[in-house]
């Protein structure tokens, strides 16, 4: 079982790799970029996600002797609140405020930067608030949609993708502290079972799991 997870886990993050590269060009095309240190999306109480999203963080957690201390914060919690991860100290000029950004989950990577097909199949750009208030060209309201919507990374498409790589963990999303709980667990026990069969195995369960690659940020300004 560990050694499936921590192979999910590497998966998870060729995904979120893909998903960077994804955003960045859109980005890029598109002219979006978040106004410098904006974090609003991050103080949203309904951010959620799958445990399978949250398992590169978790392994890393266990790594880094982090595990412990935040499992029994969001114990606490009842898992409807802010991200635990958000740290307000971190946001404001030079940071977005996660103190987590290489493992951050699916919808973080995408929000403000993707959307969904409408009725006719055409991709539309769920456009960010803050965005539109900050006067940033919004490509569905620019005259050039139809020019870049091809590029629009897609909710839906991302969603399938963690699906695909395990049903059972990557298909119901639950508010993102629960998430992360759930997969502290599921990393947990699987260096725990690691453990008891040997120390070898329990030692490559918290070797550092791939990371992404330096893509451009969505976020960069
Ligand atoms: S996506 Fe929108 S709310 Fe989130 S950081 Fe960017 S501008 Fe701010
Ligand atoms: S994981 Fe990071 S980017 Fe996502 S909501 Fe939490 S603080 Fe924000």
């Amino acid at each position: 079982m560990g050694a499936m997870l921590l192979e999910l886990s590497a998966q998870v993050q060729a995904v979120y790799a893909e998903l960077d590269a994804l955003v960045a060009r859109y980005a890029a095309v598109a002219g979006l970029r978040c106004p410098p240190g904006c974090s609003v999306c991050c103080q949203s109480e309904k951010v959620e996600a799958t445990v399978l999203e949250l398992l590169p963080l978790a392994f890393t957690l266990f790594r880094t002797g982090q595990a412990e201390l935040l499992y029994r914060r969001l114990a606490r919690g009842g898992g409807g609140e802010q991200c635990l991860l958000f740290r307000p100290d971190l946001a404001g000029e030079g940071g977005w405020g996660c103190s987590q950004y290489p493992f951050r989950t699916v919808v973080c990577r995408l929000f403000g930067f993707a959307g969904n097909r409408d009725r006719t199949g055409v991709p539309r750009l769920a456009a960010c608030r803050v965005m539109r208030e900050a006067g940033i060209a919004i490509p569905s309201e620019g005259g050039f949609a139809a020019e870049v919507a091809p590029l629009l990374p897609l909710f839906a498409e991302a969603g399938l993708r963690i699906t695909a790589l395990h049903p059972g963990l990557g298909t119901s999303r639950r508010p993102i502290n629960q998430a992360l709980r759930e997969a502290l667990e599921k990393a947990g026990m699987a260096l725990e079972l690691a453990a008891g069969q040997n120390r070898t195995a329990a030692e490559e369960l918290v070797e550092p799991p791939v990371e992404p690659p330096d893509q451009p940020l969505p976020k960069a300004a």
